[in-house]
């Protein structure tokens, strides 16, 4: 009976009253937000507080990897909450021993061992701090990070994102930082000893869903041979099956020392990590920690996921699904409105020949979830189970929501 009553007053409220007013006034306004406030949701599929029902292709900026109300992920979550959640990290869990043993196996033999944190900016911060140490015993201390890159927004992480607009309001960053022009293999003879790592998105998420070409990470891995600097992969978006192989990395031909993950890693429940190479792991006892970071709860929960994601059977299934979608998006390019189709596995990037911002809205109207990327390009980020019938609804909403954009355009 209290829930109903709480619902009640929510819909009192929206009657009179933009529903999100009362948010607005209790929450910092550091995120730019549509108007509705979210209750349930199954599978893509997510309900308001009104009962209205949203096609999710965001899927919480990649984190609900297995999509909303999973079964298996909130049994983990509810078996492992009433039996142990949180020691710190004075004392061994099981759940956190498996979790690692997983990721590493699934390596192939590439990373060694494993730091749990909570978040991807948290798993950067600790890449940068490994790189840091690691380049210490020759003095270098220079970092690398590529034109229109994202990796987060504490001091460290937003020090190497390559994008002025997160940066500007507050600098001084943290010093010895420098940016390259990503795919430009003749801009890499810049790099030498000085530096002891650089970091590299497989596909840039945020900053546009932009391509890091084969020829370029296998150019980098040399110079980064050559010149025993640590090349760290920030896979927080591209990593646990979203581009269709476990790894970013092994939907590439070169192989990181340093792997940075988190969004889908819980299946949306907070956890990062960042996995260490042999030759990269040099953080001891004293040198890095967290709290939170590897508690039996978050780690069970992500054990969880990634034993369903990594079966080859479910990233069959999501290569399959990629190309059903991309191959339908491509036919639908007209050059005008869909210019292009980029991205990889079901981090698909749609290029827009019109404002990002009037797509998004057209397409938030007609109850559909996306999310733009850098300029002129929207992401389609389903989760990685999405179901045919869901694809179909895709489809189904996307030819509706162009149709008004033309009808749109030509009023004008
Ligand atoms: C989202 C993201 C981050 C930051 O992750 P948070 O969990 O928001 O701190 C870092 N790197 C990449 C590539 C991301 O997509």
């Amino acid at each position: 009976m209290e829930n109903v009553k709480v619902d009640e007053t929510i819909k009192e409220t929206a009657a009179s009253e933009p529903a999100s007013d009362p948010f607005k006034a209790a929450v910092m306004p550091t995120y730019g937000r549509f108007d509705v406030i979210f209750d349930h949701g199954k599978g893509a599929m997510i309900w308001d507080t009104q009962g209205e029902a949203y096609l999710d292709f965001v899927s919480g900026v990649a984190v609900n990897a297995l999509g909303h109300g999973n079964i298996e992920i909130a049994k983990v979550i509810s078996e492992q909450a009433a039996k142990l959640m949180h020691i710190s990290n004075l004392y061994w869990n099981e759940p956190q021993l498996k979790l690692a043993k997983t990721l590493i196996d699934l390596s192939e033999g590439v990373l060694q061992d494993v730091f749990f944190c909570n978040s991807g900016t948290e798993a950067l911060e600790g890449a940068i701090k490994l790189a840091r140490k690691y380049g210490k015993k020759r003095d270098a201390v220079k970092l690398a990070h590529l034109s229109h890159s994202f990796h987060g927004r504490t001091m460290g992480a937003l020090s190497v994102t390559g994008q002025e607009k997160y940066q500007a309001p507050f600098k001084p960053l943290i010093p010895e930082v420098y940016e390259f022009p990503a795919n430009d293999i003749e801009a890499l003879k810049a790099l030498d000893s000085s530096y002891c790592g650089i970091l590299v998105e497989p596909i840039q998420g945020e900053g546009g869903v932009n391509s890091i070409s084969d020829d370029y990470l296998k150019a980098l891995r040399a110079k980064c041979d050559e010149l025993d600097i640590l090349l760290i992969f920030d896979e927080v978006q591209t990593g646990i099956g979203r581009l269709g192989t476990f790894y970013a990395f092994q939907s590439t031909s070169v192989k990181p020392d340093v792997v940075c993950l988190a969004k889908g890693l819980g299946c949306g429940f907070p956890i990062g990590a960042f996995v260490a190479s042999k030759k990269a792991s040099v953080l001891v006892a004293g040198d890095h920690g967290s709290t939170f970071g590897g508690n039996p709860l978050a780690t069970a929960v992500a054990l969880k996921g990634v034993e369903l994601i990594s079966s080859a059977a479910f990233l069959a299934n999501v290569q399959e699904k990629s190309e059903k979608i991309t191959q339908k998006l491509s036919a639908l390019a007209d050059g005008h409105i869909i210019k292009s189709v980029k991205g990889k596995g079901l981090l698909i990037g749609i290029e827009l020949g019109i404002d990002c911002k009037s797509f998004n809205t057209v397409a938030f109207e007609n109850k559909l979830l996306l999310i733009p990327a850098g300029e002129n390009v929207i992401r389609v980020l389903p989760p990685l189970n999405v179901t045919d019938e869901e694809i179909g609804l895709f489809f189904e909403k996307l030819a509706v929501i162009l149709e008004s954009l033309k009808e749109e355009k030509n009023a004008k």
